[in-house]
């Protein structure tokens, strides 16, 4: 927070300095699975260019709103450059009045978010096919659901997938400021675990003998260490630990205290280098027990494995773990850390391939604002600001940062800010559709009336929308503060 004079977006195009690759393939670690890297550059790279196109469109916009046939030659460059059109009611009478570049920003930033969400849901880019297959490995580790909570910060959005290298449909991610996750809500979210386990034998039987497994992911940032780390722990690397592991730790006791029978979890706590992916693994004890100060480096594990024979990548690591603990915990929580390390092999050699080792956007660079319940579509690093939450009041202070983050991004240079307001809900609960929208709704109108400054000088678009996700379907829009009556009836 302390740069925010100096946080301005990139003027560089992301797929600029990441054109290819800085390594060779015989460079990279034996275990690193190159072609699965390529097939998420490619999407990454697909998705952020699509983003960093809209600033350059809108200034060669803006020099020729007073050309000679200027409304044809803006749609044929929209369509051309950004692959949709405009809305008409923004482009005419340009001659007179000053194209609205704020309503054009705000409109071009949604139409972008819209069509990477459908396309994410139609053609699933970042599927692995693995769900069955990494859900099988869980039980024989002998877990039955990994519940992971990241820190709401945009530069941790793409842990499931490309840090962890995980099937992200397969495990459940819910983001909090500095990885402060609601007890509660895991509370609730274990009782209905445990009953669909003994209801419908879902993910596997009651009596199977495994166990949930919370984890929580905080971050820290080895070049910027006291500006760049985590802001809901003022960039202190040491207290964001701490603080994660506390809170996993009052999870474990909420289901001892709230359950008898012996009802407890297996903990996890993972830190993320969010300047090049390199993940500390905090593994528990013989007893259970997390050390917030000693952790396993995949940095250092990268460099004395780069010599390993290509087979065998989990037995290798599993070995490595047991090498470097004194206390080791289950085969199973060994075998679960193998696999998470192993991906982060690919991560960390993935970093070196397309961003020279470090990422350049190494500060907030955030495209827009999630907010409310949802965004299983956004899976990439630096591209959304979280704030999940139930109503503007209890998530007022993620909501606060994400402005703050965003007046520095955009306000100050006279951009408005723009918000994705989003509710997931279940199509089989009766009455959830139209309370989702409600709820987007209120969110909208209590946003508007918390930064009414904003609002008013035209700093502050909203896109509402709402998602079936029992069945799989794309998110719908149902609102936006573009009152542009042709444009968000899709
Ligand atoms: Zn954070």
């Amino acid at each position: 927070m302390q740069r925010q004079q100096s946080m301005q977006r990139s003027a560089q195009p992301p797929g600029h300095a990441l054109a290819s690759g800085t390594l060779s393939n015989n460079a990279l670690h034996p275990f690193t699975r190159s072609a699965e890297n390529s097939r998420l550059f490619a999407y990454e790279q697909q998705v952020k260019q699509a983003f960093s196109a809209i600033e350059p469109f809108l200034q060669r916009l803006s020099a020729m709103q007073h050309e000679a046939d200027f409304e044809a030659r803006a749609q044929q460059l929209a369509s051309s450059e950004l692959g949709f059109e405009l809305p008409a009611t923004l482009l005419v009478d340009s001659w007179i009045k000053p194209l609205d570049i704020g309503q054009l920003y705000a409109w071009c930033v949604f139409e972008t978010f819209r069509s990477m969400s459908d396309d994410f849901f139609d053609s699933k880019p970042l599927a692995d096919g693995d769900d069955a297959e990494f859900q099988a490995f869980l039980e024989q580790c002998g877990f039955h659901t990994l519940d992971v909570s990241p820190c709401a910060d945009g530069r941790l959005a793409h842990v499931i997938r490309y840090v962890l290298r995980l099937p992200y449909r397969a495990v459940r991610r819910k983001s909090y400021a500095g990885a402060m996750f609601d007890v509660d809500d895991s509370l609730q979210k274990w009782s209905e675990t445990e009953m669909r386990r003994y209801r419908e034998g879902y993910p596997n039987q009651a009596d199977a003998p495994t166990r949930y497994l919370k984890v929580a992911v905080y971050h820290h940032s080895s070049s910027q260490p006291n500006c760049e780390g985590c802001a809901a722990h003022g960039s202190d690397t040491q207290r964001a630990a701490d603080a994660a592991l506390e809170r996993l730790k009052d999870f474990r006791q909420a289901v001892e205290n709230s359950f008898c029978c012996g009802a407890s979890i297996d903990l996890l706590l993972i830190g993320l280098d969010t300047d090049n992916d390199v993940i500390r693994l905090h593994l528990p004890d013989a007893d259970g027990e997390i050390d917030a100060s000693s952790y396993i480096d995949a940095a250092e594990l990268h460099q004395a494995t780069k010599s390993a024979s290509t087979s065998g990548a989990e037995t290798v690591i599993s070995e490595y773990l047991k090498a470097q603990s004194s206390s080791l915990p289950s085969e199973g929580m060994v075998q679960l850390a193998a696999r998470l390390l192993c991906g982060n092999l690919s991560q960390i050699d993935y970093v070196r391939q397309y961003h020279s080792g470090c990422y350049q956007d190494i500060g907030h660079q955030e495209c827009f604002i999630g907010m409310g319940i949802g965004f299983e579509e956004v899976q990439l690093r630096n591209l959304t600001y979280f704030a999940y939450l139930q109503t503007v009041e209890e998530g007022a202070k993620d909501m606060d940062v994400g402005i703050k983050i965003f007046t520095g991004l955009n306000a100050n240079r006279g951009l408005p800010i723009p918000v994705v307001i989003r509710y997931d809900y279940h199509s089989h609960v009766p009455g959830a559709r139209a309370r989702a929208e409600g709820r987007c709704h209120q969110m909208d109108a209590a946003l508007r009336s918390r930064f009414s400054e904003y609002a008013e000088r035209g700093l502050l678009h909203t896109l509402l929308m709402v998602r079936d996700c029992s069945n799989d379907a794309k998110a719908e829009t149902v609102g936006s503060s573009l009152k542009l009556n042709e444009q968000v009836a899709h």
